[in-house]
Parts: structure tokens; C-alpha cells; sequence
């Protein structure tokens, strides 16, 4: 049956692919963003569907909308843009997060919270279990984000306890794929854009620091199936468990894009994570999640994507 379906943050990254896939399933899409990262073009393709709905609106300020289910999305998922303005990341996480829990009481909808593995900090515990605590730094330059979304958590699981709100919650790993915004720093589309261009491949660090990458299509399937599963809160990991040193990363891509770049080295921001490769163990078992996208194919689809909007 076709559920209307509230997305935060439905014109960003990962949102314009959720909301996608979730028109294509047959249901009533309502988009609510603030464009602070999303962009219109992200959507634009989806604006002539007629279940489809697009608010432009904070999620710090409360609101009032019908729906069946919320996926909340929104907040500035890369470095570089959750840190160019920390307290409101933090109100995104505190204050939205409330408001649209407090959305889903009354209208007694399902929420599922888009969470990260960034609640694991600098992990002490590898590959990332679900039920490791995390180690995560109070007051650094990521703690906006990292504690944002550790209270976001918090707030989830306690409208669970007292209010008896159906909640979900996923951990999402280091996720790509086209729609990622070209100047958002992160390593995919910082590497991707400068091996395109012909400049400087910009390792922070030594590059031995490690990540796991999902395409988006993957994760947004697990989310979808959260979404679905009865009787199941999480928090549950979702992305690909193979892991690469950035080092390795920056080869990949500068040999996918056939590139004369070179790889020079940064400074290493504080606080980045040694490492990152999520246990799929959970998401397998309660969703049977698994990743079907391999890295080489899922970066060749990026990467054209970027050479489109690059127009080169
Ligand atoms: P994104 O920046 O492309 O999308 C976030 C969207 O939220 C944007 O459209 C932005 O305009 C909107 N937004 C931000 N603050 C808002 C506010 N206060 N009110 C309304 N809209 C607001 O990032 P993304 O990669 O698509 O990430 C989506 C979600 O997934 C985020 O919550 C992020 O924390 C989470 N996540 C992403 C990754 C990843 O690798 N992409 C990893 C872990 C978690
Ligand atoms: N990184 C890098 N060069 C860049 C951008 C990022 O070496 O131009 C590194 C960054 O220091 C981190 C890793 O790549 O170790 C992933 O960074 P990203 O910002 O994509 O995600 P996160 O740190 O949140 O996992």
C-alpha cells in the first residue's frame, strides 16, 4: 500500500536517491530541506511527479506534516560543512531531532534516524561492532557532529522507553556515489575532482588511515529494509566492510580516472580516525543486508557523474 513518506534532508546526497527509490516503489514523497548542502538540481528530476512534495524548511524550527514514516536526514554529513558552523550542527541534531521525534508521536509515525559511524569516535574496538560504546573526543572540532549524533541517538531510544514511538536506527559508514557535492572536502569527491582536473591529490596525514566505502544504492537499500523490518529498533550498521588505506584509495582513483596527478601530503585534521570498517554481522542477520556494489564499479559510476558536471 503507498505510504506518505516525510525525508529530512530529501535534497542531499543520499536523500535525492531515497526519495527516489521510494517514489518508484509507488509511495507519496514529502522532501523537507533547507538547502544548506542539498541543492534543488539533486531533485529536480523528481519535480514533475506529482507524489511529490517539496518544502523548504529548517527542522530546527518545528513543523507540522501528516506521514506514515520520517526518515530523518538532515544535517551536513562532511567534515567541512558540519564544522563551517558547529552550533547549529549541534541544534540540528538536538533541537530537529526532538522536533521531528516530537512529529512522530503525535502523527504516530515510524522514524528512522540516518546515524553514523562516526558515533565510534577514533574506534579502540575493530571492525566496529554495534555494541562497542565508542571512543569520541568531548571537545574537539568534530564533536558538533560526532556527539550530535550520539545525542540523537539518546533521544531516539528515550521517546522509545517513555512514548512508545517506533523508532529506527542505522549507522551508516562512508557512503558515495553520484549527487555527492563537489566541494564538500570529502575524500571521494576531493579525489575524484582533483585527479579529473589534473591537480594535487591531497592525502591528509600519512594515508595509512583506513575507511570502508559503500555506494549509495546499497545503503539505501538497507535503510529501506530498517524501515520495513518489524519489531526491530537497531542501532545497526549499514555499508561495505572492505576496507582500504586511504593511500590505497587515492591509487584506485587515480588509476580509474586515468590521471597524471600527483600524490602530495596534508596535515592530518585532529581527531580523524585511524580507522573504519563496520561488522555487518547485525544487518545481516536481522535484514539480510548485503553489499552488492563493488568499489571499482561504484567509483566508475562517480566518476562519471563528476566528469558530467564538470562538463569534461
Ligand atoms: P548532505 O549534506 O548531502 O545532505 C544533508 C541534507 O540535509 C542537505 O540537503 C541539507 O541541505 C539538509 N539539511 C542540513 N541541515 C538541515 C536542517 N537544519 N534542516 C533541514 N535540512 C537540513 O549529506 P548526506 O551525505 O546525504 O548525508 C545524509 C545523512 O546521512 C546525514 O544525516 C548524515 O549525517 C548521514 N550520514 C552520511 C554519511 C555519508 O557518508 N554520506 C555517513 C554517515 C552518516
Ligand atoms: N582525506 C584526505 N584527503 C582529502 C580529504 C579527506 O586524505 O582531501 C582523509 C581524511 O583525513 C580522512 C579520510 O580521508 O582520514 C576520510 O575523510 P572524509 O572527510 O571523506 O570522511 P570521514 O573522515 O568523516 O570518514
Amino acid at each position: 500500500m503507498a505510504k506518505t513518506i516525510l525525508i529530512t534532508g530529501g535534497a542531499g546526497f543520499i536523500g535525492s536517491h531515497l526519495s527516489e527509490k521510494l517514489l518508484n516503489e509507488g509511495n507519496h514523497v514529502i522532501c523537507l530541506d533547507n538547502f544548506f548542502t542539498g541543492s534543488k538540481k539533486n531533485i529536480e528530476h523528481l519535480l514533475d511527479n506529482k507524489k511529490f512534495e517539496l518544502i523548504r524548511h529548517d527542522i530546527v524550527e518545528p513543523v507540522l506534516i501528516e506521514a506514515d514514516e520520517i526518515y530523518n536526514l538532515a544535517c551536513p554529513a562532511s567534515p567541512v560543512h558540519y564544522q563551517y558552523n558547529a552550533i547549529k550542527t549541534i541544534k540540528t541534531n538536538v533541537l530537529g531531532v526532538t522536533n521531528m521525534l516530537g512529529l512522530a508521536k503525535r502523527a504516530k509515525a515510524k522514524i528512522l534516524q540516518a546515524s553514523t559511524s562516526e558515533v565510534y569516535g577514533d574506534p579502540l574496538v575493530h571492525p566496529q561492532r554495534e555494541d562497542y560504546w565508542g571512543n569520541v573526543n568531548t571537545i574537539g572540532i568534530r564533536s558538533c557532529y560526532d556527539e550530535g549524533k550520539r545525542v540523537a541517538e539518546t533521544l531516539m531510544m528515550d521517546y522509545h522507553r517513555q512514548h512508545n514511538v517506533d523508532i529506527k536506527i542505522i549507522r551508516i559508514f562512508n557512503t558515495y556515489g553520484p549527487r555527492m557535492a563537489q566541494n564538500d572536502g570529502r575524500v571521494v569527491s576531493n579525489f575524484i575532482v582533483q585527479a579529473l582536473k589534473g591537480e594535487d591529490i591531497t592525502i591528509y596525514g600519512d594515508g595509512s588511515q583506513t575507511r570502508s566505502f559503500c555506494y549509495v544504492d546499497d545503503l539505501v537499500r538497507g535503510m529501506i529494509s530498517l524501515m520495513n523490518k518489524e519489531n526491530f529498533t537497531g542501532p545497526v550498521n549499514a555499508g561495505n566492510d572492505a576496507e582500504y588505506t586511504i593511500l590505497q584509495f587515492a591509487g584506485m582513483i587515480k588509476e580509474l580516472t586515468n590521471s597524471g596527478s600527483k600524490i602530495v601530503h596534508r596535515p592530518l585534521p585532529s581527531d580523524d580516525p585511524c580507522k573504519r570498517r563496520p561488522d555487518l554481522t547485525l544487518a545481516k542477520k536481522e535484514l539480510n543486508y548485503e553489499p552488492a556494489v563493488q568499489i571499482r564499479e561504484g567509483l566508475m559510476k562517480t566518476i562519471e557523474y563528476f566528469k558530467s558536471i564538470m562538463q569534461l
